[in-house]
C-alpha cells in the first residue's frame, strides 16, 4: 500500500509525511520538483528511513508520472505540489497555470488513466486528495459571513485562481468519470519548515536580524490561522472518512490581521530573545506599498469536517505561534540554506 505525496519537500509536504509515518504508513513516495520552495533539509530527516522515497519530478510530466504510477501502484495520491507565494503570482503569473493548473491536470489524467487499470476492489479504495486554499473564494467584508463548501468561488490573486482552475479540474474528473476524489480547502498555515519568503517567517527572521519588518497597507488584512500538524490532521481524517466528491473546508476559528500577527511575534521575541538595549522588536514594524488586489478578509466555516468527520484542531494560537518563533530561533541555518 502506497501513498504518494507530492510537494513533500515543502512546507505542508514534509509535515504530511510525518503525520502519515506516525499514524503507521509503510511505503511514502515523494514526488517534488525541488524548486526554490523545495528544502532539501526537510527530506534529510527521512534519509535513512527505508519508509521513504524521494523521487525528483514535477507533477505535470505525463510520462514519467505515469510510469511511477505503475512502478509504485499507490492507492493515494496527496497533491501538494504547487506554486504557493501570491506575490510570485503577481511578478509572473505563466508560471501558475503552468505549475498549479496544467501540472495538477496532467496528474489527475496520468492518474485517471492509472486508476482505470486496477480491478475494482483496489478501484473503490483508491483516493486522490487535492490540497487547496481558502482563496479560492475570494474576500470577504469583516461583516461577511465566513466561507463555506457551498460559496461559490471567485479568485482575486492568479495564484487563487490557478488553485481554483485545478480544483474545477478535481471536481470534473470526478463528476465525469468517477475517479474518487477528495479537495480540502485550508485556512493560512504556520509552523516552523514554512518557506522565509511568507509572512511569519519574514517578521520572525526580520526581526531576529534587527531589520525592519515590512506590512502591507494598514496590516488590517485578516486572515484564519492554522498550525501545518492541525492541518495535516484534517486531511488524514478526509483521506480516512471523507466521502469521494465532497470537498471540506478547514480552519482554525483564527482570525487576524497582519498587524496582529506582527505585534505576536515581537511580543514573543522580547521574552525569548530580549534586545540588549530594552526596546521592543515592535518598533522595527514598518508599513509599505500594499500588494496589488489585496483580499481584506479570509475566514473559514469548518462546521463540515467537524461535524461530519469528527475533526477539530487541537494546536492553540498561543502555543503554535511560541513554537514556530522558537523554532526560528534556534533554525537560522535551515533559513540560510533554503534561501541558497
Ligand atoms: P511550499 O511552497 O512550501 O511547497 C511546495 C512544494 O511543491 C515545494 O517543495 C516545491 O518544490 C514543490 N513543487 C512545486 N511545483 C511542483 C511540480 N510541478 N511538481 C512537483 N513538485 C512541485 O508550499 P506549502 O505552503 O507547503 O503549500 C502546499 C500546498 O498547500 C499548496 O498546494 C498550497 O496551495 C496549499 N495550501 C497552502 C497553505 C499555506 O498557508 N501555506 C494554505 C492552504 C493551502
Amino acid at each position: 500500500m502506497t501513498v504518494f505525496v507530492t510537494g513533500g519537500a515543502g512546507f505542508i509536504g514534509s509535515h504530511m509525511i510525518e503525520n502519515l509515518l506516525s499514524n503507521g504508513e509503510q511505503n511514502i513516495v515523494n514526488l517534488d520538483k525541488m524548486t526554490y520552495a523545495g528544502v532539501y533539509e526537510n527530506i534529510l530527516m527521512f534519509k535513512d528511513d527505508p519508509r521513504v522515497n524521494f523521487v525528483k519530478t514535477d507533477i505535470g510530466d505525463v510520462c514519467n508520472i505515469h510510469a511511477l504510477l505503475r512502478e509504485w501502484k499507490p492507492h493515494l495520491v496527496l497533491n501538494f505540489a504547487a506554486e504557493s507565494h501570491v506575490d510570485n503570482s503577481i511578478e509572473a503569473p505563466a508560471a501558475f497555470i503552468e505549475g498549479n493548473t496544467v501540472a495538477t491536470f496532467n496528474l489527475l489524467n496520468s492518474t485517471l488513466t492509472y486508476w482505470r487499470e486496477l480491478p475494482k476492489t483496489l478501484q473503490n479504495k483508491f483516493r486522490f486528495l487535492q490540497v487547496s486554499t481558502d482563496e479560492v473564494f475570494g474576500s470577504l467584508d469583516l461583516n461577511e459571513q465566513a466561507f463555506s463548501e457551498s460559496t461559490a468561488y471567485s479568485p482575486n490573486s492568479p495564484y487563487s485562481a490557478s488553485k481554483a482552475s485545478a480544483d474545477h479540474f478535481v471536481r470534473a474528473f470526478h463528476h465525469t468519470f468517477g475517479l474518487p476524489t477528495l479537495i480540502t480547502n485550508c485556512s493560512n498555515n504556520y509552523g516552523p519548515r514554512q518557506f522565509p519568503e511568507k509572512l511569519i517567517p519574514i517578521i520572525i527572521m526580520n526581526a531576529i536580524t534587527d531589520s525592519n519588518i515590512p506590512i502591507y497597507g494598514n496590516g488590517e488584512q485578516i486572515r484564519d490561522w492554522l498550525h501545518v500538524k492541525d492541518h495535516c490532521s484534517a486531511i488524514k481524517t478526509v483521506l480516512d472518512k471523507g466521502q469521494p466528491g465532497e470537498t471540506y473546508n478547514v480552519g482554525g476559528k483564527c482570525e487576524k490581521s497582519n498587524l496582529e500577527i506582527a505585534k505576536t511575534i515581537c511580543s514573543i521575541l522580547d521574552t525569548l530573545l530580549p534586545k540588549s538595549n530594552g526596546k521592543s522588536y515592535a518598533e522595527l514594524i514598518t508599513f509599505v506599498t500594499d500588494r496589488p488586489g489585496h483580499d481584506t478578509r479570509y475566514a473559514i466555516d469548518a462546521r463540515k469536517i467537524e461535524n461530519e468527520l469528527n475533526w477539530s484542531p487541537t494546536t492553540s494560537f498561543d502555543d503554535g505561534m511560541l513554537e514556530t518563533v522558537d523554532w526560528y530561533i534556534n533554525h537560522q541555518d535551515w533559513v540560510k540554506s533554503a534561501l541558497n
